[in-house]
């Protein structure tokens, strides 16, 4: 036997190991912004040509590299950042991995401009499977310019797994929104497709937010901010009517680095608590700055992911500055610290930090609630009727069910099908529980989901608007202004043609914002924003696996949306005027989703039921 072992030569294994880092032209994207950042960059540039498939280019006015630094920077393990393995707990950099420009270098063709302020001329570099093809002087100013192409050209089986650009250029819009959002003092520009899609000025954190996650939010986010001798958190949180049916708008930073975190989430929400629908989610951006010995950020090749020294105590505080920020602005209606009993046992909540802290840290509010169970403040309910309001307006849809294939699944209908009804049955309806209507007949009855029904028609009513004639649109008297976050405006972006098919005439406005002009003549309530929020919402329900055509989905989802809702009164007309449309219907039995529509007992099965 011979022996098989051979030791893979450096840009094979430079290939593998990047594909930890570079997933996908987002991760570049993160990569690069990040080195920028780390730099010292005021001012970044982001071009992306194709979603980043063919161009991902970052330009910044940070500290640029030596001649050899620009040579170096490309080697694996190369950094900057770390020294010695005991720095990893000291680290305030985004990069310390020496990884990410290396993994680029590998699997695309980089071309990188930089110059540091004391040099006379910039270098220009140009790299191709992890070798030096070109290096020459070139006229630069300071700062650097790093050009990432063709992405995956020589590893082609990984460049057949990135998505469509809408969805990378989501992701890479997702990772430019983090990146904005954590350094709101550094001006930042996204080029997509040689177009300005985001020109961010450096401002406050909350203009920040309003710039990419929408202007809507101005007059809606709460402020939140608790300094601790052991963290600080601070940020904003969305009023109870910005959480939506969508994990959305939810950013967490550690010491300014972007993390994932569904146990930190889950504080944010148990916040909430009775605010808000148990199934929805609160928006909010919540920075966390803590010691960094307190936190491992080597757990994760991306580091989206951290670990903390005592996640407890994290929860704990996180929970109690958002209930406190709530209390502040009265949408709590009582400031109780009600902590789990588990957590005021830690020891570092019963004794806390140093002795000579100790007093000073226990006339904090903060401290207080953790402490002193039912010492809180009472602060007045807010208004009833404003928490109902917004609670209808919450509450309607249902989440969307999952299904594999775009065509109906087959009804399991328990009941036989004796009856051959070709109208619609002819006598009085009866509305049950405000959802059902039941329908006698000389056999039985039916019992007919309302909404489900409702569903179906509409859907089979912008279906054959889709098809042919478009649906009329009404001229809105004034045009409405609407705004979004940067990913939901992408998304509308994309879905414009089929909206207008639909009788919705929206133009963009530049980045975030659109003009509507007209909406379809019969809409049910005419609040844009909010018809549009919705559709949005509903439209990003669909299970990502599910093969359906974007247009299937926004019709689906505007079926949904302007669908009479379970728990709405019906009079007698509307319900018989349901019940026509519905056995109007080409497919009458299944929801657009592939849900039973109606029940048909007739008597022989009643019979059986009851034994005779
Ligand atoms: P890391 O950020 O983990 O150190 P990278 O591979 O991202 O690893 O970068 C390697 C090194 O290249 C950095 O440590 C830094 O010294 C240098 N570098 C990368 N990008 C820039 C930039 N935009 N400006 C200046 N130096 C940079
Ligand atoms: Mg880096």
């Amino acid at each position: 036997m011979t022996d098989t072992i051979i030791l893979l030569p450096d840009h094979i294994a430079n290939q593998i190991a990047a594909g930890e880092v570079i997933q996908r032209p987002a991760s570049a994207v993160k990569e690069l912004l990040e080195n920028a950042v780390d730099a010292g960059a005021t001012d970044i540039t982001l071009i992306v040509n194709d979603a980043g498939k063919s161009l991902v280019q970052v330009i910044d006015n940070g500290s640029g590299m030596s001649e050899t630094d620009a040579r170096m920077c490309f080697e694996r393990h190369a950094t900057s950042k770390i020294k010695k393995i005991d720095d990893l707990f000291h680290i305030r950099t985004m990069g310390f991995r020496g990884e990410a420009l290396a993994s680029i270098a590998a699997v695309a063709q980089v071309q990188l401009k930089t110059k540091r302020a004391e040099d006379e001329h910039g270098m220009l570099l140009e790299i191709e499977n992890s070798t030096v093809t070109l290096q020459e002087p070139v006229a630069w100013p300071k700062g650097t310019s790093i050009a990432m192409k063709n992405l995956f050209f020589n590893v082609p089986a990984r460049r057949n797994f990135l998505k469509s650009n809408a969805v990378e250029m989501r992701h890479i819009i997702d990772e430019f929104t983090r990146v904005a959002l954590a350094f709101p003092e550094i001006k930042f520009e996204l080029h997509a497709n040689g177009v300005p899609t985001f020109q961010l000025e450096s401002g406050s954190l909350k203009q920040r937010i309003v710039q990419l996650l929408g202007n809507n939010l101005q007059a809606k986010l709460v402020g939140v901010k608790e300094d601790t001798d052991y963290l600080n958190i601070y940020g904003f949180t969305g009023k109870p009517e910005t959480s939506k049916k969508t994990r959305g708008d939810q950013y967490f930073f550690v010491n300014n680095r972007f993390i994932k975190s569904a146990y930190l989430n889950h504080a944010v929400k148990s916040a909430y608590q009775q605010l808000i629908p148990d199934d929805s989610f609160p928006l909010y951006v919540l920075f966390i700055e803590l010691d960094p010995n307190q936190i491992d950020v080597n757990v994760h090749p991306t580091k989206q992911e951290i670990k903390f020294e005592d996640e407890k105590i994290i929860y704990a505080f996180v929970q109690a500055a958002v209930k406190h920020a709530l209390a502040q602005y009265s949408i709590t209606p009582t400031l109780d610290f009600d902590l789990d009993a588990g957590i005021q046992q830690l020891p570092s909540i019963q004794q806390p930090f140093t002795e000579n802290k100790k007093q000073e840290a226990a006339s904090g509010k903060i401290f207080q609630g953790f402490t002193q169970k039912n010492q809180a403040h009472f602060i007045e309910r807010p208004d009833k009727s404003a928490i109902d309001s917004w609670s209808a307006f919450q509450a309607p849809l249902p989440a969307m069910p999952a299904t594999d294939n775009d065509t109906y699944i087959a009804p399991e209908l328990q009941l036989p099908e004796t009856q051959s009804s070709s109208g619609a049955p002819e006598t009085d309806p009866i509305q049950i529980a405000r959802t059902y209507i039941l329908i006698p007949d000389v056999n039985g009855f039916y019992l007919v989901a309302q909404q489900l029904a409702h569903e179906r028609i509409l859907y089979e009513k912008y279906l054959s608007a889709s098809l042919g004639k478009p649906i009329v649109s009404q001229q809105i008297m004034y045009p409405v202004t609407l705004n979004f976050s940067a990913a939901d405006a992408l998304l509308l972006r994309e879905v414009l043609p089929d909206l207008q098919q639909l009788g919705f005439n929206i133009e963009h406005f530049g980045s975030t914002t659109f003009l509507i002009n007209g909406s379809p003549a019969d809409l049910k309530d005419n609040e844009p924003q909010q018809t549009i929020d919705f559709l949005l919402e509903q439209y990003k329900h669909f299970n990502p696996q599910l093969k359906i055509s974007r247009h299937e989905k926004l019709i689906r989802s505007m079926a949904r949306q302007q669908s009479v809702k379970s728990g709405t009164m019906l009079t007698h007309k509307e319900m018989k005027q349901l019940i026509t449309d519905l056995w109007n219907c080409h497919q009458k039995q299944l929801s657009p989703d592939g849900k039973n529509i109606f029940l048909q007992v007739d008597k022989q099965w009643l019979e059986q039921l009851f034994q005779k």
